[in-house]
């Protein structure tokens, strides 16, 4: 059951940072504990060296005081009341025993001779740890000189060293499986808690891709990563949601905008058919499905600009232009149309003005504005198309005395399809704008507008020289 749970969880987030957490927590409570026990140990061998030592400070000062007699009875009293748990000897220089005292649960200790070298070349004392055969515990030993002929030597038994410091392994060793399992239950419960907010993005995103498109991630201000992560992943959606919604908009007003020639074409054919057809209406109707599939095939093709454009600029040539020679030729496209509306073209331009950028798309922007202007003017009217360079940028003006744009429309006229009512009854299809956005855009510029209704219209191309 554990196991099938293990193996369920076993490539969660969650699982691998509960684990590393309680590796790592009890690894290191373990050296922590490890290294606590090495001072403890050598703290105890201190303690035994220092009883030791001062064992042989006493027996120094009692013959001192009181010569061989007075240490041979000290030692024999101690002897006595230490048990067998501690050896004496009283050695001379050479290593002969003078004197020794418990030494059955020692036999085979004999007299080191490092320690004779030592002392013999005048050093206080000398100490070793030894083991015995037979015995489990080591043996720790001082020597040292009392007289000039004598050496004290004393033994004690390291078991209750061992035995305290058994216990504490003991308890180290116990502590470890608790402590593996507390460290894993703070660790589940941490990644728990870090990981909820991923949890929530993620039953978010799966109620999104049941269909929920509304729903939103809440951003509890908890944790800044997960805020962050909550946020990114809202605004992912707010832009998903606009693209979708526009898409939806942009099929709905393609429908309408493909419906109508059509159902034109269909009608008029109908009409000639259920009518007595002469030979003229026959040429009629040729005349008008022409006529009408023209304007599908410029819907058409127009939103294959658009979306080619806005694919990307990497596509575009990037080739010296003169903006100059650009107007200038479009001006000539449409004086025609501007006299026959007496409009009167006026451009204020520079001698030239080179930037990097695509011909046909930037005569495309500039026809496409200066038709407009010239399609929404009124008789008599001007179109005022003026070029120059500000610092690094390239600021061309569209200016006409047309009837002006409402206030409502402003921000929508760039929009696909989008036509303001009192325009309805002139030709266009609506993606003119939209096409001249997108090609600013690519070329890292900007279009902006400005307009008075009845008294006419600015638009404003701000691109980078
Ligand atoms: P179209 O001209 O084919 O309708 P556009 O995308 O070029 O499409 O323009 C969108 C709408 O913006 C037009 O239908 C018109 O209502 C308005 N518009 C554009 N330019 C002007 C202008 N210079 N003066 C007045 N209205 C304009």
């Amino acid at each position: 059951m554990l196991l099938n749970q293990i193996n369920k969880h076993r490539n969660s987030l969650s699982f691998r940072l509960t684990v590393w957490y309680a590796l790592i927590f009890t690894l290191t409570s373990v050296l922590a504990l490890s290294i606590f026990y090495y001072h403890i140990s050598k703290v105890t061998m201190e303690n035994t060296d220092d009883e030791l030592l001062e064992e042989l400070e006493e027996f120094y000062a009692l013959m001192k005081e009181g010569g061989v007699d007075q240490v041979t009875l000290e030692i024999v009293m101690e002897s006595e009341s230490e048990g067998g748990g501690v050896f004496y000897r009283l050695i001379t220089m050479d290593g002969s025993i003078l004197k020794e005292l418990n030494m059955e649960a020692y036999e085979g200790v004999g007299v080191s001779a490092d320690a004779l070298a030592a002392i013999g070349k005048k050093e206080q004392y000398f100490f070793e740890t030894i083991s015995i055969p037979g015995n489990d515990y080591k043996v720790r030993i001082i020597y040292g000189a009392i007289s000039p002929s004598m050496i004290f030597n004393m033994g004690i038994s390291l078991e209750d060293n061992y035995e305290f410091l058994g216990i504490f392994r003991n308890l180290i060793l116990l502590l470890m499986i608790p402590l593996f399992f507390v460290a894993a239950f703070i660790g589940w419960f941490l990644a728990r808690h870090a990981l909820k907010g991923v949890e929530e993005v993620t039953q978010t995103a799966i109620e999104i891709s049941k269909g929920s498109i509304d729903k939103r991630v809440e951003v509890k201000r908890r944790h800044y990563e997960i805020d962050r992560l909550a946020n990114t992943f809202n605004e992912m959606l707010d832009r998903i949601q606009t693209l979708i919604k526009g898409m939806h908009e942009m099929n709905d007003n393609v429908a309408h905008d493909l419906r109508s020639p059509l159902t034109r074409i269909r009608g008029i054919a109908e009409m000639t058919l259920v009518g007595n057809g002469s030979m003229h209406d026959y040429t009629e109707m040729a005349a008008n499905t022409i006529e009408e599939c023209d304007k599908l095939i410029e819907i058409i093709n127009t939103m294959m600009d658009i979306t080619e454009t806005e694919a990307g600029v990497n596509q575009f040539k990037s080739e010296p232009l003169n903006i100059v020679d650009l107007v200038l030729s479009a001006c000539d496209l449409f004086d025609p149309i501007a006299k026959e509306k007496e409009i009167q073209l006026i451009t204020l331009l520079p001698e030239t003005l080179v930037i990097d950028g695509d011909k046909s798309k930037m005569q495309r922007l500039i026809t496409n504005l200066l038709e407009n202007a010239i399609k929404y003017n009124k008789e008599g009217g001007t179109v005022t198309i003026s070029v120059k360079q500000e610092n690094q940028l390239v600021n061309i003006q569209v200016e006409d005395t047309g009837v002006g744009i409402p206030e409502e429309d402003l921000p929508h006229i760039f929009e696909r399809f989008y036509r303001c009512d009192r325009s309805r009854s002139l030709a266009g299809i609506g993606l003119g704008l939209s096409l001249a956005k997108a090609i600013v855009r690519a070329f890292n510029g900007d279009i902006r507008v400005k307009s008075a209704l009845d008294r006419g219209s600015s638009f404003q191309v701000i691109l980078p020289a």
